[in-house]
């Protein structure tokens, strides 16, 4: 399964943000794929694509697709030299596949900055370098090596020489791996080195309970705003310290507290639907009278394989998958009369799943 580690400086709101995530609980019997481990936390994806297809089918049950949090704590200056249990907490990014960047932008005298005052681009910078200086001694040790087999005269070791001189170029002017621009052939040359600068970033910006209903104008998130646009990752403003009240409620004492705040739904929701965006994945449902779920695959999966991701049986069994779109399902208000409209389609083993297909796989057992 996909994972998004959750990391920042100390004292940013990174415990926080993680116990509300394992407050809010995923129904673990549902996702057996997930790890037991008490730096994981699994999280269900809101998705009001469900609660339609939920309203159309009435059905027994209802699962939400789900992926995992890492809380990768302890993250500090010096990392990428040893210090703290930098290289041990390096290693846990490097098998993460993207990255919430938590960056504190509460004030509050009683919890110590490490930096000793707030200034969020100054703590994204400090991981940064870390990060960039770890994929430095990456690139550097690779690039000694291919160069041995240089001599070999192989076409693709001198591509791929080629494309590590310019991640290291882009790395000593500070800049992320994830900045250059490459063809994804450039990227499979040097996917092996996992670079930690080249995962996929948000950022998660930490405001106090007051200031959660209106970041609008908050000068600490504008900032961050800023830096975030220039490298076109996302900026999610968030207080931890509210979604971990919010994590202990449910239902309509839950609902009433959102009006108090002022927020139309909690921020740990938005967070999720971002990370889950930016580790690439795609939706699609299956909806039957038993149960309406929904199932993650990765952009560009064909059909026996997304229903490969249910069982293996319907991979290895695939004949074809009837499919009509979510939004096609939703406008004809049931299946009988998107298929009088002729958007229920039949599909074979070439098919590329598309974000939002509702599936009916048929396959031999
Ligand atoms: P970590 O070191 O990044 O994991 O940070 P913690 O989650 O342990 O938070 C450090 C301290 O900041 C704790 O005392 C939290 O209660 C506090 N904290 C976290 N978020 C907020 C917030 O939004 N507002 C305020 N005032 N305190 C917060």
């Amino acid at each position: 399964a996909l994972k998004a580690g959750i990391v920042g400086l100390p004292n940013v709101g990174k415990s926080t943000l993680f116990n509300a995530i394992t407050q809010a609980g995923a129904e673990s019997a549902n996702y057996p794929f997930c790890t037991i481990d008490p730096n994981v936390g699994v999280v269900e994806v809101p998705d009001p694509r469900l609660n339609r297809l939920v309203e159309l089918v009435v059905p027994k049950s209802i699962v939400p697709t789900a992926f995992e949090f890492v809380d990768i704590a302890g993250l500090v200056a010096g990392a990428s030299k040893g210090e703290g249990l930098g290289n041990k907490f390096l290693a846990h990014i490097r098998e993460v596949d993207a990255i919430v960047h938590v960056v504190r932008c509460f004030q509050d005298e009683n919890i110590t900055h490490v930096a000793g005052k707030i200034d969020p681009i100054d703590d994204i910078q400090t991981i940064n370098l870390e990060l960039i200086l770890a994929d430095i001694d990456s690139v550097d040790k690779k690039i000694e090596r291919s160069r041995k087999n240089l001599k070999g005269g192989d076409k693709k070791v001198v591509q791929e020489v080629e494309v590590l001189e310019r991640v290291k170029e882009a790395l000593y002017n500070d800049m992320p791996a994830r900045s250059l621009e490459l063809s994804d052939d450039e990227k499979l040359l040097i996917r092996d080195l996992h670079l930690l600068t080249m995962k996929p970033v948000l950022y998660a910006a930490n405001v106090s309970e007051a200031e959660v209903a209106d970041t609008d104008n908050n000068e600490f998130v504008n900032k961050v705003r800023e830096f975030a646009a220039a490298e076109n990752a996302e900026v999610v403003p968030i207080s931890a310290r509210v979604e971990e009240e919010i994590a202990e409620l449910e239902g309509e004492d839950k609902a009433m507290f959102l009006e108090e705040l002022g927020l139309a739904e909690s921020g740990l929701n938005r967070l999720i639907r971002a990370a889950y965006k930016l580790l690439g994945l795609y939706t699609y449902f299956t909806a039957g009278v038993q149960e309406v779920r929904a199932w993650t695959i990765r952009s560009g999966t064909k059909a026996p394989q997304a229903a490969g991701v249910i069982h293996t049986d319907f991979e290895r069994g695939f004949i074809r998958a009837e499919i009509v779109s979510f939004d096609d399902l939703s406008a004809a208000g049931s299946m009988n009369v998107a298929k009088e409209r002729g958007q229920v389609r039949l599909e074979g083993k070439d098919y590329v799943v598309k974000d939002g297909d509702v599936i009916h796989f048929r396959f031999n057992v």
